[in-house]
């Protein structure tokens, strides 16, 4: 396994290098973000290890760069504060896990070959449906780059329905994933906030992305 560690703290990145290589994967280093990033994007790399503070380019703009341009490389972030914030960042950017500085080097480890094991599944920060995007960490959603106001259970929907584009989705599963458990929603709720998004998402642009498949659900089309 090829891994790319982008550190600019030189002791830390020769120790990773020479404890990863120890341990068997061949080991390439970058000091910058700009050379992280051109490593990243061109050499096959079977996992990086960012971290995030970098000269040049940071390791949040390494990762959204690389998902914008379908770059599933696993990614390992080394934070070096350990503030939640960094850490959803990191995971919203695209990052698929992170570890907090001073870390162990058997944690370490053991998440690279966690990251590992998942491979590089497609798994976009920003998911994207033909003309339509949904942005789960700022909460936006645009059509051909027009943004588009939704309500907290409109943006739900579309947010599942993309998760799940071009299958078919039932109306007990919307009401399972979208609406509160126990809740004693009615099926038909379900067809109301159909109706609602169809008139935000898709009839202002003359689209029919939202489609409804008779007997068994919806589905939207990518
Ligand atoms: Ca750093």
């Amino acid at each position: 396994m090829r891994v790319l560690v982008v550190e600019d703290e030189p002791r830390l990145a020769r120790a990773l290098q020479r404890g990863l290589t120890a341990e068997g994967y061949a080991v390439d280093l970058a000091a910058d973000g700009l050379a992280g990033l051109e490593a990243a994007r061109h050499e096959g790399y079977d996992a990086v290890v960012l971290d995030i503070m970098l000269p040049g380019l940071s390791g949040y703009r390494i990762v959204r760069a690389l998902r914008a341009e379908s770059n599933w490389v696993p990614v390992l972030m080394l934070s070096a504060k350990d503030g939640e914030y960094d850490q959803a960042d990191g995971l919203d950017a695209g990052a698929d896990d992170y570890l907090t500085k001073p870390f162990s080097f058997v944690v370490l480890l053991a998440k690279l070959r966690a990251v590992l094991r998942r491979g590089a599944p497609e798994r976009p920060a920003v998911l994207a449906a033909g003309g339509l995007t949904l942005d789960p960490a700022t909460r936006r959603v645009t059509r051909d780059g027009q943004e588009i106001a939704l309500t907290t259970r409109e943006f739900a929907l579309l947010e599942y329905l993309m998760r799940h584009r071009d299958e078919v989705v039932t109306k007990t599963e919307l009401l399972d994933h979208v609406w509160d458990a126990g809740a004693d929603t009615d099926p038909n709720v379900v067809e109301v906030y159909v109706g609602y998004l169809r008139r935000k998402i898709d009839q202002p642009y003359n689209e029919r992305s939202l489609q409804t498949v008779r007997g068994a659900g919806y589905r939207l089309a990518g």
